[in-house]
């Protein structure tokens, strides 16, 4: 087994992995998969992956050693701007089922074939619920997915065709959640063996895992030199978490970081939609007036959660204290986009670079604009921008909220709405 043992990131224990596990049994926290990356280093190299598959199993030395239940996940462009002349945008909007989320369930699926669990559940504010519907298809696996009944159209068609049993409700995605772990308790996993296995965002390992090559991949694509600064549209985070956790694992490999150890990794940006923005309010407030009684810096529940961009609709991240943890060590910052400057710079990406975003990964933009206005960023700094769907599954919510807005502004020309720049 390629895995060591997977360690708890609130207390540090460790655990095996011969069997699937959630959440940390004593505390709650998350799990991380470690791997014996000292053995590894000088083994594998870099150089080594010139040639390998065009997928996120081309790093397969640090993912899971089963055999992986893959549409093509991953590799996605790392795009240089046009606009911008030292910003790059990674478009994960071309992964199968148009989002980052397939990394993620790539992964997470894959180790539940590995295991033998026959039902997978999920809540989702969209595209994980698309992610995990389509990979569960492919292992021949059973998906029950809970997602709040206005997301966009492309979500619940998807589920339906790729077999998914979907339950659409009233609520959100955190109401969504509650209902998967009421009914995991009442009769699924572990107490009954062919029970629903939870593969919620983070109360599972394989997720991150997937999601960590985004990290890889933009090291690979930059030539092994870091940008900067990332910006990641953060909803439940995990895609920051991942990448972050890519950064370790490489500098233990010695792919980046040899001259100056710890300091090759970018400043970390949230941009989160200001109708839902719970990691930039415990962000602003400070470290100090929202740490836990655990000494965790954490997030308070996001009240009348309400934004166009579903994948951002999360009222408060199972991961926030290693979101904030993040952002805190690598000099980042949290950022909040309105759904209006979303759709503007939806509408400028789209002219200007033919990048057609999801409003999560566009607000990205904003969320550049923004630093940059404020001089955070200058006109040198090297930074990539993570477009983390395609706009093509949010057709019918774009459409209601360019209605939305010309009802609000009448007086304004939306198509003429652009940034600071
Ligand atoms: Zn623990």
């Amino acid at each position: 087994m390629r895995i060591s043992y997977l360690e708890c990131t609130r207390c540090g224990e460790h655990f095996s992995a011969d069997r699937p596990l959630n959440v940390c049994p004593h505390d709650g926290g998350v799990l991380f998969v470690r791997y014996d990356l000292a053995s590894l280093k000088g083994k594998l190299r870099r150089e080594d992956l010139a040639g390998r598959v065009a997928s996120m199993w081309r790093y397969a030395e640090v993912l899971p050693d089963a055999s992986p239940v893959t549409l093509g996940e991953g590799f996605t462009p790392l795009l240089p701007s046009r606009e911008f002349p030292h910003v790059f945008i990674k478009d994960e909007g071309l992964n199968p089922t148009g989002s980052f989320k397939a990394r993620g369930m790539s992964a997470a699926v894959t180790m539940a074939r590995h295991y033998g669990l026959k039902k997978l559940a999920a809540p989702s504010a969209g595209n994980a619920g698309g992610a995990l519907a389509a990979y569960a298809a492919a292992a021949g696996i059973e998906a029950h997915i809970f997602m709040p009944k206005d997301v966009p159209l492309a979500n619940r068609v998807e589920c339906d065709y790729y077999g998914a049993h979907l339950t659409l409700v009233d609520g959100l995605i955190s109401d969504c959640g509650r209902m998967v772990a009421e009914r995991i308790q009442k009769d699924g996993w572990p107490k009954t063996n062919d029970g629903w296995f939870d593969v919620s965002t983070l109360k599972e390992p394989f997720r991150v895992e997937g999601k960590k090559t985004m990290g890889y991949e933009v090291a690979e694509q930059m030539g092994w030199k870091l940008p900067d600064a990332i910006i990641y549209p953060t909803g439940g985070g995990v895609g920051m978490i991942g990448m972050w956790k890519a950064f370790e694992e490489m500098e233990e490999l010695g792919w980046i970081g040899r001259d100056c150890p710890g300091k090759a990794r970018p400043k970390m940006i949230t941009v989160q939609a200001a109708g839902c923005a719970p990691i930039v309010k415990a962000w602003e407030a400070g470290a100090s007036a929202t740490k836990s009684s655990s000494g965790k810096w954490t997030s308070e529940m996001w009240v009348g959660a309400e934004t166009f961009a579903a994948g951002l609709r999360v009222p408060k991240a199972y991961g926030d204290y290693l979101i904030l943890d993040i952002l805190e060590k690598s000099g980042g910052a949290a950022v909040a986009a309105t759904d209006e400057e979303i759709l503007a710079a939806m509408r400028h990406w789209t002219s200007v670079e033919g990048i057609f975003a999801a409003p999560e990964g566009a607000a990205s933009l904003v969320a550049y604009w923004k630093l940059r206005a404020s001089g955070f960023f200058g006109a040198d700094d090297t930074v990539v921008l993570f477009n983390t769907g395609s706009a093509y599954k949010y057709l019918d919510v774009i459409e209601a909220r360019e209605r939305k807005a010309r009802v609000e502004l009448p007086a304004r020309a939306i198509g003429g709405i652009i940034g600071p720049y």
